[in-house]
């Protein structure tokens, strides 16, 4: 069997990476990894679906024991993704998605060259600011400081496969799933390439 495609997604905090995900989800053969972080819980989060709540010496333990494929420190807080559930999935054939910031998503396409980035954009900082308002989950401090941060992760934007714009939610999550399927396809296309070759992939 062949090991599934890993996708990652990036952008700012607000550009509605967990809303594009969560749709994505809903349609399709993808798992979205569940990381790890040592921010606080909000109050409709769950433990162990949308983040493993940690703390920090939990956290540096998985560090030290050498179980994240990646880990970042975002605002403050440590976010990771455990590496043996991801690795797992692959190697069932399922597709994998990580929704992570740049510095992490780096680090994975360092470790796995086949990974493909996809960063999406929020339509203006306007906008950007405005969702972070109305989902109503950061104090002020905490918008702003997701804003600062915004500089640097738009600037590595340039680096991604592919940069797709979130302003209409059902073109974006379009988009995105035909690039995931393009990109299925060509990896089964190599795949059968070998095949015929008589060699392992
Ligand atoms: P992120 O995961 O990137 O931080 P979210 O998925 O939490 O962002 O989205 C931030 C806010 O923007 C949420 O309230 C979400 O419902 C809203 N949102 C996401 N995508 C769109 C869109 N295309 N149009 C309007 N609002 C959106
Ligand atoms: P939030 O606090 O809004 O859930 O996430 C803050 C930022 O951390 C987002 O940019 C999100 O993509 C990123 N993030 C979430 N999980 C991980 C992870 O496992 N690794 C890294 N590097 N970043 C993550």
């Amino acid at each position: 069997m062949s090991k599934g495609a890993l996708f990652i997604i990036s952008g700012p905090s607000g550009t509605g990476k967990g809303t594009v995900c969560s749709e994505l989800i809903r349609q399709g053969n993808v798992f979205l990894s569940v990381s790890a972080t040592t921010r606080d819980r909000r109050l409709n989060e769950v433990d162990g679906e949308t983040y493993h709540f940690l703390t920090k010496t939990e956290f540096e333990k998985l560090i030290a024991d050498g179980e994240m494929l990646e880990w970042a420190s975002y605002n403050g807080n440590y976010y990771g993704t455990p590496k043996a559930a991801v690795e797992k999935t692959l190697a069932e054939g399922r597709n994998v998605i990580l929704e992570i910031e740049p510095q992490g998503a780096f680090i994975v396409k360092e470790k796995m060259p086949e990974a493909t980035l996809i960063f999406i954009l929020p339509p203006s900082m306007k906008v950007l600011r405005e969702r972070l308002v109305t989902r109503g989950r950061e104090t002020d401090e905490q918008i702003k400081e997701r804003l600062d941060a915004a500089a640097w992760e738009l600037e590595q934007a340039a680096k991604y496969n592919y940069i797709v714009e979130n302003d209409d939610l059902a073109e974006c999550v379009d988009e995105i799933s035909a690039i995931m399927t393009s990109v299925v396809n060509m990896k089964n296309k190599v795949y059968k390439l070998f095949d015929e070759l008589g060699k392992e992939v």
